[in-house]
């Protein structure tokens, strides 16, 4: 390519962008002369790709064409379009996405599109404009004012001299074109205006609590602010059991960051940030919190976003990809109920934006704060052996102590019944009492839907997913079976599609079946069910935690929804069902996962004035989890679990590597997977790992995907990384079809 001669050095020519693709590279594109000079790095490009125009994000600028390109230099190609004049990724974002990618063998571009509100390539997404109109000058001597015209400027002036274009039509009673007369005579200007869509627009925000923080908590709060005057990373792990007050540690450590200069930023759980919870935020800081998180409208996202990348607001909440909003001269990071498997990511571009978040703090030499009742084990890990400074909060506030767990043996209730039923007698009692006494309740299990599945009685086949290797459950609302993977639908058959017996039974019980028997046997009750179905539309999961909080219903019957961060005073009954099927399954996390979600739940018990009780139905009465969740014994649960990971070879004593083999074809995958087997172990000779597989992946068919799964154990994440470059290069070089492969480093489950 020639370049002409009269070309300014200074402005680049060529640029280099990552695509949102599953390609672990750059590519390269020229600027036409036309657009040299406006690219900042960060900005969003069109770009050809293939026949296709695509969105990239341009990470570097060549002067001239970088001598290591791989591609025949004659065919390069013009960007099209320079999409931003201010780039929406900052540096330091450009940078953490970066090393996020690279983290989790993980692909650049995609994680940049990530990092950004959904939508806003495809131009759905806009900002929201109102025409105005405003008071600019005095009307020149001379020429007499229209009656009409007089009217627009006796309103402005009513009204602070500004107004919406079609409110002074409506209010002055006026057409267009005075207001455009008045314009061109200097008078008035119109312009048009950025409306912000506020999520929280007309809430009620709660009163200001003023609390003294207790002895624990100001200890706490003192370590944070210490390490936030050092002005140096540091992470700490705040270890506060359920209603210790790790929240207003949090509040108090932000407002300490803004007070010195800095944002903050704070993530939650999926679900957890509740209403209730965001009000609290935006009476404390006002416009200068910003929330980010699923629920919102994809417009209000990006507003909220965009008042992030314009500073004008310095804190950020929100869910997992709020890891990357745009916040700058960051100084605090914190990720409540660190432990919670949501800040997973579990599609492509999969990451965990607990430890990106430790990563982001890293970087910008911030502080990182990661709470929960019950830690991860590898927070907890890293806690005792000093790379995160442990904070302990161990008592619950006003001196309330933890709810009385009690464990009701279902084997035992199986034998009294001589057949399965799902609500104990001891739990009906209890509910009946609690509700007596005029305190709430709340219900937990694991399943939505109504029925668990269906069995013939007579040819012994359950109905599965056409497409995955799944039972189909029933849901009763809409007469469906339903495939909770593929969301495939299917009418609910009155005869067994195998054997055309009529003999259909259903079995196990879902949120839908539970709540139908509780409604049945306490009509006086009202009760609400909370799971994915009930909530699909926005704002409905809102209104029914604020019907709840405010003492509009009895009781809540629902999924883990239910279980996090809630802070309901007058619920002194959780009643836990069927939360322990996991512990059947062959997951590494499933005593972890266990232990959680039921001591989390039984938190929700007992924060008011009234002490709470939490009765958990299981099979697995000897369970350590269950043991030790029943004496809500973290440290016990924690020595036990700890020896297993140790002695079975899983984090945090080793890592993990996930890679997952789909083709719709089960020979292909298979080749596929043999070769990377292979590629494996030519690329270990050092024997830093372990290679275990190929396997048909638990869920072996998903999707209409066959699965295969390799695993990969490493003594040190770099030898893991190391391995995994060499055998994946290796294993393409040698027929592998790299687009059936999925790498999931870390991964949460092994499934
Ligand atoms: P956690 O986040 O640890 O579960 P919260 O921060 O929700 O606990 O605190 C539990 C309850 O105690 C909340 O209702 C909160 O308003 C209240 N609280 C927190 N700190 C104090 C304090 N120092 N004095 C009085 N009440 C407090
Ligand atoms: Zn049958
Ligand atoms: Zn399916």
């Amino acid at each position: 390519m020639s370049v002409p001669k009269t070309e300014k050095k200074a402005e680049p020519q060529f640029v280099e962008a990552v695509l949102p693709v599953p390609l672990r590279r750059s590519f390269t594109y020229a600027v036409p002369a036309e657009l040299r000079g406006t690219i900042k790095l960060g900005a969003r490009l069109k770009v050809p790709f293939g026949k296709r125009t695509m969105t990239g994000y341009a990470v570097k600028l060549h002067a001239e064409l970088p001598a290591d390109i791989e591609f025949d230099t004659s065919k390069i190609k013009n960007i099209i379009e320079v999409s931003d004049d201010e780039p929406l990724i900052t540096p330091e974002i450009l940078k953490l996405t970066q090393w996020t990618a690279d983290y989790y063998a993980s692909f650049w571009g995609e994680m940049l599109k990530a990092s950004l509100p959904a939508g806003i390539n495809t131009e759905k997404v806009r900002p929201k404009r109102r025409k105005a109109v405003r008071l600019v000058g005095v009307p020149a001597e001379g020429k007499a004012l229209t009656e009409q015209q007089q009217k627009i400027i006796d309103l402005l002036e009513a009204n602070g001299g500004e107004m919406l274009f079609t409110d002074v039509l409506e209010q002055a009673d006026v057409g267009a074109s005075p207001i455009n007369t008045l314009a061109k005579r200097g008078v008035v200007e119109v312009y048009v205006d950025d409306v912000m869509r506020d999520p929280l627009a007309g809430a009620k925000l709660p009163v200001k609590d003023a609390f003294t923080l207790t002895d624990e908590q100001q200890a706490a709060l003192d370590a944070i602010t210490a390490a936030l005057n050092g002005g140096e990373f540091h992470a700490f792990l705040l270890h506060g059991v359920t209603g210790s007050g790790k929240t207003e540690v949090y509040i108090r450590a932000m407002r300490y960051a803004l007070d010195t200069g800095r944002s903050a930023m704070m993530l939650v759980p999926e679900i957890a940030l509740t209403p209730v919870f965001s009000r609290r935020l935006r009476s404390v800081f006002g416009a200068d919190v910003a929330i980010l998180h699923s629920n919102l409208s994809p417009g209000e996202r990006y507003d909220e976003w965009r008042r992030i990348r314009r500073g004008d607001a310095r804190i950020a909440i929100g869910t997992r990809s709020a890891v990357f909003a745009p916040l700058e001269n960051i100084g605090l990071v914190i990720v409540d109920e660190e432990h919670d498997p949501s800040y997973r990511q579990h599609e492509s571009p999969f990451y965990n934006a607990r430890d990106v978040a430790v990563m982001r703090a890293h970087l910008a030499g911030a502080v990182a704060v990661l709470g929960s009742a019950t830690p991860a084990m590898e927070s907890f890990y890293n806690a005792q052996t000093g790379k995160y400074t442990y904070l302990r909060l161990p008592d619950r506030i006003g001196g309330r102590g933890l709810a009385v767990a009690e464990l009701i043996d279902m084997r035992e209730v199986f034998k009294r019944f001589g057949k399965d039923v799902a609500l104990s007698p001891e739990l009906l009692d209890a509910i009946a009492e609690t509700h007596k006494k005029g305190e709430q309740v709340m219900i937990l299990l694991n399943r939505r839907g109504f029925s668990q599945f269906v069995l013939c009685r007579t040819c012994g086949e359950t109905l599965k997913c056409p497409n995955c290797d799944i039972t189909l459950t029933f849901h009763r609302g809409d007469n469906k079976l339903l495939c909770h993977y593929c969301n495939h639908r299917e009418k609910s058959p009155k005869l067994c599609p195998h054997c055309e017996s009529e003999y259909l039974y259903f079995v196990g019980e879902g949120t839908e079946n539970i709540a139908d028997q509780l409604t049945k046997k306490f009509p006086s009750m009202r009760i609400a069910r909370v799971d994915r179905d009930t909530m699909a539309h926005k704002g409905e999961m809102e209104d029914v935690l604020l019907k709840f909080a405010s003492g509009g219903l009895d009781m809540l019957v629902g999924t883990q929804m239910i279980a996090k961060g809630h802070d309901f005073p007058n619920v002194t009954l959780v009643g836990v069902i069927s939360v322990d099927i996991g512990l059947g399954l062959p997951d590494l996390r499933s005593a972890e996962r266990t232990f959680q979600l039921i001591t989390q739940v039984a938190g929700r018990a007992g924060r008011g004035e009234q002490a709470g009780k939490v009765l958990i139905q299981t099979y697995y009465p000897e369970h350590y989890a269950l043991r030790h969740a029943k004496e809500q014994d973290y440290e016990g649960f924690y020595a036990e679990e700890i020896r297993f990971r140790e002695r079975l070879g899983y984090p945090p004593f080793f890592v993990l590597a996930s890679i997952l083999i789909k083709h719709r074809d089960h020979a292909y995958a298979s080749k596929s997977a043999n070769i990377l087997r292979r590629a494996f172990d030519a690329a270990n000779t050092a024997r830093h790992c372990r290679v275990l597989g190929p396997a048909p992946a638990s869920l072996s068919r998903l999707k209409n995907e066959f699965r295969l799964q390799i695993i990969l154990k490493g003594v040190s994440r770099r030898s893991l990384r190391e391995t995994l470059d060499i055998a994946l290069a290796d294993a393409e070089a040698h027929g592998c079809d790299l687009r059936t492969v999925n790498v999931e480093i870390d991964p949460v489950n092994l499934m």
